[in-house]
């Protein structure tokens, strides 16, 4: 009956095409806008998400902060580094980071003294002999040289270094803080060296100086 009258009138069969048409293309656009919206909530997400983690950075240095400001006494500091802590207490004393402790506390005799063309001490001894940190501070350098053999340099944390050269073995290692008299090695026939013993060297403002003016360090030790 109606296809009988659409026959009959083309421009109704007209108008319902386009009626069609306009139906399909507001399905889609209402499909397309959905999209839209879809994509702005989910990008709405990825900003709440980034919020909250902004949110909880915020807290974690908060808290940090609160931790740095309770620990500010000094009592407070908590490290397992008890090496550090133990000269830290003691910096008060600052005589202990002088460097006047003899490096080698048993049998030792001088083979070569402080020189201008030699401006260090030698200290001949049996390989295998204890050597101590002249006084507390930090090693700075620990490495093998060509000539000065098994090196190891300490940082008095005042104007002074010690370096103690031809090292049979280190007992410490770079940046460990000592204490004065702590054990750092023994003494060794490492680079160029004929005999076993200890080259000793302190240096004020990065020039060396005789070891003799900052201790006694006798011709002989028994
Ligand atoms: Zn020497």
């Amino acid at each position: 009956m109606i296809n009988k009258q659409m026959k009959k009138r083309p421009l109704l069969r007209l108008y319902m095409i386009l009626l069609h048409l306009i139906l399909v293309i507001c399905i889609l656009f209402i499909y397309m806008q959905n999209k839209q919206i879809e994509v702005l909530e989910q990008e709405n997400q990825n900003y709440q998400n980034f919020i909250d983690i902004l949110q909880e950075k915020t807290n974690e240095l908060m808290h940090e902060t609160q931790i740095l400001k309770d620990n500010q006494s000094f009592g407070h500091v908590q490290s397992d580094n008890t090496n550090l802590l133990s000269a830290l207490s003691t910096m008060t004393n600052m005589n202990t980071f002088y460097p006047d402790f003899v490096p080698l506390q048993s049998e030792y005799a001088i083979s070569q003294d402080y020189l201008p063309q030699h401006q260090s001490i030698d200290l001949s001894a049996s390989r295998g002999t204890k050597v101590f940190a002249a006084g507390a501070g930090i090693v700075v350098a620990c490495y093998e040289d060509k000539n000065l053999g098994n090196v190891l340099l300490i940082d008095h944390l005042n104007a002074y270094k010690t370096l103690y050269a031809h090292l049979d073995q280190f007992r410490v290692s770079i940046n460990t803080f000592l204490e004065k008299g702590q054990e750092i090695g023994t003494v060794g026939n490492t680079g160029n060296s004929t005999n076993p013993h200890l080259h000793f060297q302190i240096y004020l403002e990065n020039d060396p100086i005789d070891p003799n003016t900052m201790m006694t360090i006798s011709k002989f030790k028994n």
